[in-house]
């Protein structure tokens, strides 16, 4: 900043505070002359940048073809050279300089205009900024600015979004932009996020547990839940998002750590590699024991079986139970909990012989409820033990996915009148998860790093 702005700026603050005459009263009056400070300081600091932007113009002197062998801009005190070619960010051959292109970015201190050089390529006829990726700008908004508008979007529908955005910074956003941000900008970033994951972690699964990296988590036991919920579409069809939710149990409660969770709405194989990625980095190479726990969708088992070979597999009891209250409440009507009770008994020590002679002595094959439980469990016989699973100190709910599955899915993507195209439902389900998971931040660190270089010239 030049000592003429710094000069201003206190001028601009200096003036503030000489009108402030008599006591203050309250905290709130103390409150407002903070943010009139702070509201003036940043107008004039953006005010004096711009001016400084605009008389630089006239100092851009383009470098001549003759000279230019390297294609880097040499900066000199006084002219600011561009350089006369550069690689094209698209397909890497010559892209010219075609001039300079002002553009007005809104930062969260306000708007500011940055003008900066325009190159085009004759071959695959995109057009690119440099400065644009070297000033950390997406769209027409500042990195930081953008991270909290995805922020926002991720926790409540647009329209909510915005109009929070707007109380608390009186900073004004189309729907549209902030929809373009999260679909265009934010969806190919996520995606190479999780994919970094999987390259990460997936080899593990062939290593020795001794060969694991030092810093993944050792949980006693490590429940790895799933479960689908319906989203409605654009196209007037619903589709599942799959849910996964990984969480850690470690001896004597000494270490915590926040249940991890995944949504995705591909398919089962896709879901299956994130699923395992997101084991193994909460540990379950390291873990005593692994126990996959879901309803009885084929997709889950089909999966637990290849990503998570070694775990137990368990039904979750409640699912199972509601078979056997159908067939009570078909034959004993409202007075069934005793029936019911004695049932769910012999399933929780594992004494089938009983529950099944119970079964055949209501003596009627007729009721599609006893039809529908004897396939059902019959279906999921092995992952039904539930005596040894609560001997061995096991959950036999996965309580944890469903709730999951409201949290992640159904409150933001299933709002009323909500219908979502393919690639804006995926990565606001899939920010949910970061969300939910304390990862947020994680992934906005990845972003910066892989979406911009640091600044290696001043602002122009
Ligand atoms: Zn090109």
């Amino acid at each position: 900043m030049t000592e003429e702005t710094k000069r201003r700026v206190l001028e601009r603050v200096e003036q503030i505070l000489a009108h402030q005459d008599g006591p203050l009263k309250t905290i709130n009056d103390l409150e407002q002359i903070a943010l009139n400070v702070r509201d003036e300081v940043v107008k004039a600091t953006l005010e004096e940048a711009t001016k400084q932007i605009e008389q630089d113009r006239h100092k851009i002197q383009q470098d001549q073809p003759e000279e230019a062998e390297s294609q880097e801009a040499k900066p000199e005190t006084q002219t600011l050279r561009v350089a006369y070619k550069l690689p094209c960010h698209h397909c890497q051959k010559n892209a010219y300089f075609k001039g300079m292109r002002s553009k007005k970015i809104q930062t969260l201190a306000g708007w500011i205009t940055l003008k900066r050089a325009y190159y085009h390529c004759q071959r695959c006829h995109q057009g690119f900024y440099p400065k644009d990726v070297e000033q950390q700008v997406t769209g027409h908004m500042t990195l930081r600015l953008a991270q909290e508008v995805v922020a926002l979007c991720v926790c409540m529908p647009y329209d909510l979004a915005l109009q929070t955005l707007a109380r608390l910074t009186s900073i004004r956003l189309s729907g549209r932009s902030a929809q373009r941000l999260c679909s265009q900008v934010i969806a190919p970033q996520v995606e190479q996020y999780l994919g970094q994951r999987q390259q990460e972690m997936l080899p593990l699964a062939f290593q020795m547990r001794e060969q694991c990296p030092a810093d993944l988590p050792t949980p006693e036991v490590l429940y790895i839940e799933a479960d689908g919920v319906h989203t409605p579409m654009r196209d007037g069809t619903w589709r599942e998002m799959k849910v996964g939710v990984v969480r850690a149990e470690f001896k004597d409660g000494r270490e915590q750590m926040p249940a991890q969770y995944l949504a995705t709405l591909e398919e089962a194989s896709k879901f299956g590699k994130h699923w395992e990625a997101l084991a193994l980095k909460c540990g379950s190479l390291k873990a005593d024991s692994l126990a996959v726990l879901g309803d009885g969708a084929t997709w889950i088992w089909n999966l637990a079986s290849t990503c998570f070979p070694r775990a137990v597999q368990i039904l979750d009891f409640f699912h199972a139970s509601e078979y056997v209250a159908a067939v009570g409440q078909d034959i004993f009507g409202e007075s069934k909990q005793p029936w019911l009770t004695a049932r769910l008994a012999e399933m929780k020590s594992s004494f089938w012989s009983r529950f099944w002679e119970a079964i055949e002595a209501l003596d009627r094959p007729d009721l599609e409820s006893v039809s529908r439980l004897k396939t059902y469990f019959g279906n999921n016989a092995s992952r039904m033990d539930y005596g040894d699973y609560l001997r061995r100190h096991l959950c036999i709910g996965s309580g944890l996915a469903e709730s999951s599955c409201k949290r992640i899915v159904s409150q933001r993507l299933k709002g009323s009148g909500m219908r979502w195209s393919g690639v804006g439902g995926e990565v606001i389900a899939r920010l949910r998860g970061f969300f939910f998971s304390n990862e947020l931040d994680a992934f906005f660190a990845f972003w910066s790093r892989r979406a911009f270089e640091p600044a290696t010239s001043p602002l122009l």
